[in-house]
């Protein structure tokens, strides 16, 4: 994985960039939480279940059909996310957590296509310093992961949004005229 915080950046980064009349701030905060759960799957490590098992560390978890699954869920059960924009924002959120694991360069790819394919992919291209399980970030290791994520996931998530925004601001001052 990549670290946790890196995860929740993906979808607080898109709701900046759409902006708050579409996401609210707790419906990003909801999004941001999503991304970083599917690594809660580390906890099968201590009842036995082994990586590569379909409910192992990447499995499941990180598959886009659990991510429809689990957003579907809060959006049956949280009123401020039942419309369908909310329940994609949410079903990203969570299936981008997946994608950015088959970024990186290490530990076994991520079981995109459960259940229908339990195979681990990875993307062509992994540029992304894979974190190792219960990382001590302050050893070099910790910090060259870190660095690999601020250039590959922060940089260009903090580019996006504030590129997007600037972009906007022009069309809203028109308007006001
Ligand atoms: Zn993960």
């Amino acid at each position: 994985m990549p670290t946790i915080i890196t995860h929740a950046i993906v979808p607080l980064a898109v709701a900046g960039v759409v902006g708050p009349s579409r996401i609210s701030p707790r419906l990003a905060l909801a999004g941001a939480v999503l991304a970083m759960l599917p690594d809660a799957d580390v906890i099968g490590f201590k009842f036995g279940i082994e990586y590569a098992d379909t409910w192992g560390h990447r499995g499941a978890t990180h598959a886009v059909a659990f991510a429809l699954l689990v957003a579907g869920g809060v959006s049956l059960v949280w009123k401020e996310a039942r419309s369908f924009a909310a329940f994609l924002f949410l079903a990203f959120a969570m299936a981008s957590h997946g994608l950015l694991d088959t970024l990186t360069d290490g530990g076994l790819g991520a079981a995109l296509w459960w259940p229908f394919d339990n195979s681990r992919i990875f993307a062509p291209v992994t540029p992304i310093r894979v974190s190792p399980i219960g990382a001590n970030f302050f050893s070099s290791r910790g910090v060259e992961t870190l660095l690999s994520e601020i250039v590959w996931v922060w940089l260009p998530a903090a580019t996006l949004t504030v590129l997007v925004l600037a972009l906007r601001r022009p069309r809203r001052a028109q308007q006001q005229d």
